[in-house]
């Protein structure tokens, strides 16, 4: 029996198509049924609550991350001429910057968290998701999800630069690095060597308004909650810092007029994407904002669950039981009995 390499390979792909009709796992039905278990945010996740209203879009936060993460400026190309270098001019997440400031603009911009003739800030950084895709896609565990805190960090010396996180996360998050000598991975890590020495996040420390805060996920849950129920005209006393006192004393509150309503709902909390321990507040449909949020770009409904649980749950259902490579074998040897036969039935006929 021969058998040449494309052959060979044409075998193995259709054993590997016959594996997937096999487990049916073209239809959306079935791969929820396939959905392996949700992940829980661990009891005392810390996480970051952005409220949108009260940021001023001063970047202090963007300029802090960089000096306690030691992240270089970020000066485009098209800025070079006007910037010798004087200030960072991030526009978005990259190997360079790990927080960014963005607005939303429509029309005149004339007023501040409104989405005709409008404007609204958005604070951009890891999410650290509930259930990560990135830490699901990383075939060498350089993405870890802290069991105590839920912080999602990234091990350098693991990594082997195979960018599966930046494809998989579905906020855009990781970003590789490719102007360094070494290539690398970087992304928020909530600031998680400043935690040990006492010291909040970088970004919470910076913000004048208390836009961002820092504390447990339940207290931010509940503190953004509170918000919620709150109408245009209403006095509030907003907390700053870290408010659940976990790592830091809060600092002093300050007191704001409501101006505009928010969007009823704590982004992050509940889902989409499986939850979050970054959490929004804003007056802005989060989509407007470059969030994930009600239906992507193509008009499919974005999930509540994390894409995690469908991807890990039909590679657990094919690899139960070896289906996919009992498949392939299958295939194989079908194809090798196949062109004996007919070698046999072509030497008989010499
Ligand atoms: S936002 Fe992206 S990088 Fe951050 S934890 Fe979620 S999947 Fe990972
Ligand atoms: S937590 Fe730290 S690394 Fe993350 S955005 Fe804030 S300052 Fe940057
Ligand atoms: S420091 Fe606070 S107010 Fe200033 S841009 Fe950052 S989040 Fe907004």
């Amino acid at each position: 029996m021969s058998m040449n390499r494309r052959e060979f390979l044409k075998g193995a792909a259709v054993g590997g198509a016959t594996a997937v009709a096999a487990a049916g796992a073209s239809s959306e039905a079935q791969a929820i049924t396939l959905m392996r278990e949700p992940k829980e945010r661990p009891e005392g996740a810390l996480g970051l609550l952005y409220d949108s209203t009260l940021c001023v879009g001063c970047k202090a936060c963007v300029a802090r991350c960089k000096e306690v993460n030691h992240m270089p400026v970020e000066i485009y190309p098209d800025q070079s001429e006007w910037n010798s270098g004087t200030w960072d001019t991030a526009k978005d997440l990259s190997g360079k910057t790990l927080n960014v400031i963005k607005a939303y603009m429509n029309g005149t911009i004339a007023e501040k968290d409104r989405e005709t003739d409008g404007f609204a800030f958005i604070k951009r950084q890891c999410l650290h998701c509930v259930d990560p895709s990135c830490v699901s896609a990383c075939p060498v565990s350089a993405m870890i999800k802290d069991p105590e805190t839920g912080i999602v960090s990234h091990d350098p010396d693991r990594c082997i630069g195979c960018r599966y996180c930046v494809y998989a996360c579905p906020f855009g998050v990781p970003k590789y690095d490719f102007e360094g000598a070494f290539g690398q991975i970087h992304k928020c890590q909530l600031c998680n060597h400043r935690l040990p020495e006492g010291k909040m996040p970088g970004c919470v420390d910076a913000c004048p308004t208390g836009a961002t805060l820092f504390g447990r996920v339940e207290d931010l849950n509940k503190e953004a909650r509170q918000r919620l129920s709150l109408k245009a005209g209403d006095a509030y006393t907003y907390p700053r810092g870290d408010i659940s006192g976990a790592i830091e004393r809060p600092r002093s509150p300050h007191e704001k007029v409501i101006s505009a309503e928010y969007q009823q709902e704590v982004y992050g909390y509940d889902g989409p994407l499986g939850g979050t321990q970054a959490l929004y507040l804003s007056a802005v449909s989060f989509n407007k904002l470059g969030l994930p949020h009600g239906t992507d770009n193509f008009g499919r409904k974005i999930p509540d669950h994390a894409y995690a649980r469908e991807t890990e749950g039909v590679q657990h259902f094919l690899y139960t039981g070896m289906i996919a490579p009992a498949a392939v074998l299958t295939a194989l040897v079908l194809m090798a009995y196949r062109n004996s036969e007919k070698h046999t039935s072509e030497a008989e006929e010499d």
